[in-house]
């Protein structure tokens, strides 16, 4: 009978990775299930990344490379940071890791001492608050209102700053709401930051999914004093349909680049070189196929957008980005006569089997997730599902 560590034993399993394993058994089970809770683009990779990478194995870069990143790769980066963002980084200033997520998971390993607080505004992408208490840190969660389409303000983020919070969480757009902060409302954010001096953690993955002409804006172009104390983490996971490839990357403040170097030097060695190799690609070759595959979640994201909100009892707002829809249905829930949406969520999978995950899972339990990464035709059978089994239960 052997002891975990308390360290691990407070933290918990990913849900949505529950909620599709879940999913899975049912579709065993010889039952058609839509599983609506995926994070993944249903894309496959533009062809010349692949080529780019298959190319590199066979050149025999097969071995080894520099622990933070190949040094093209890391210029790739830089090159993506000047053109999107006007941005100038040193490659000191970058590392290159296993995915967006590990990226995240270091810089927390770096920054943080025990009971360091960091200010996670809710809803919040699930693995932040388990990567905090995994570092030892404190998780403080700010609620972002439906009414403030599930944005916090600089108000709030000042009343929850005490003298232990080290940085703040700004996903932009955000997974799971689809939302993205204005460039005055990062500017009133970034003030705040400055004066109390915390890390700004900017998670950007989602910068290149962006609808009805929106904008990205990355807190770090709003002046030299706020780049200087934010950690940009952005990849190809999601830019780029690549997210099997685990490319991520890191950048900010050149001592904690290299911290992270150091812990990814003892950890996880450098990312797979042949990844390196396809990411290198993806930054420097076309990015046509990027804009095709945003245009296809835009077309689809309207269509079903309209009809989620012709369900009685659910309220949604239209995504500005990503690829998530996050529809209130607390209503839906009550006159369908389920006590929570926990339970609501419950009864979809079983009997309209349809699975979406549960808001609770993203610190707001009004509301669930719906991703449209997933074929125009299932997402429409999904709404149509959940449509009438509101309609038949009420
Ligand atoms: N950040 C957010 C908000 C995400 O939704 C995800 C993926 O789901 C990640 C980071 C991690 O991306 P990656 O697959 O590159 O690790």
């Amino acid at each position: 009978n052997i002891q975990l560590s308390n360290r691990v034993s407070k933290v918990t399993p990913s849900s949505t990775l529950a909620i599709t394993a879940k999913a899975k058994e049912l579709k065993q089970n010889g039952l058609d299930v839509i599983g609506l809770g995926a994070g993944e683009p249903d894309f496959n990779t533009p062809e010349n990344i692949i080529e780019a990478a298959s190319r590199s194995m066979k050149e025999g870069h097969t071995k080894y490379t520099a622990t933070g990143g190949l040094p093209e790769l890391k210029k790739a980066i830089i090159g993506k940071l000047q053109r999107d963002q006007g941005l100038d980084y040193k490659p000191a200033e970058i590392i290159v890791t296993n995915g967006a997520k590990h990226a995240l998971y270091t810089l927390f390993q770096v920054i943080l001492d025990e009971g360091d607080e960091v200010i996670i505004p809710a809803p919040y992408w699930v693995s932040y608050p388990e990567q905090v208490k995994l570092a030892g840190g404190k998780p403080v969660y700010i609620a972002g209102e439906e009414s403030q389409h599930f944005k916090i303000t600089a108000q709030q983020l000042k009343a929850a700053i005490t003298q232990k919070t080290k940085a703040v969480i700004i996903n932009s757009p955000s997974n799971p709401t689809g939302m993205i902060y204005t460039k005055e409302e990062l500017e009133e954010i970034g003030e705040v930051c400055l004066r109390h001096n915390i890390v700004v953690v900017s998670d950007e993955i989602y910068e290149k999914l962006l609808y009805d002409g929106n904008q990205h804006v990355s807190i770090a172009e709003i002046s030299p004093e706020l780049k200087a104390i934010t950690v940009i983490i952005n990849g190809v996971s999601k830019s780029h349909s690549m997210t099997g490839w685990r490319i991520g990357y890191a950048a900010g403040d050149e001592a904690i680049i290299k911290a992270m170097t150091d812990v990814a030097s003892h950890s996880t060695s450098n990312p797979a070189a042949a990844s390196q190799y396809g990411a290198i690609e993806a930054y420097n070759g076309t990015q046509e196929p990027v804009e095709r595959m945003r245009q296809a979640f835009e077309e689809r994201m309207n269509i079903i957008y309209k009809k989620l909100n012709e369900i009685p009892g659910v309220t949604c707002l239209k995504p500005q980005g990503a690829f998530y829809l996050y529809p209130n249905v607390m209503e839906a829930a009550r006159i369908t006569g389920y006590e929570d949406v926990d339970s609501f969520v419950g009864a979809l999978l079983e009997e309209a089997l349809v699975a979406v995950v549960p808001g609770s899972s993203f610190g707001s339990p009004e509301n669930i997730r719906l991703s449209y990464a997933t074929a125009l035709e299932s997402l429409e059978e999904a709404i149509r599902r959940i449509h009438s089994f509101v309609k038949e239960k009420s």
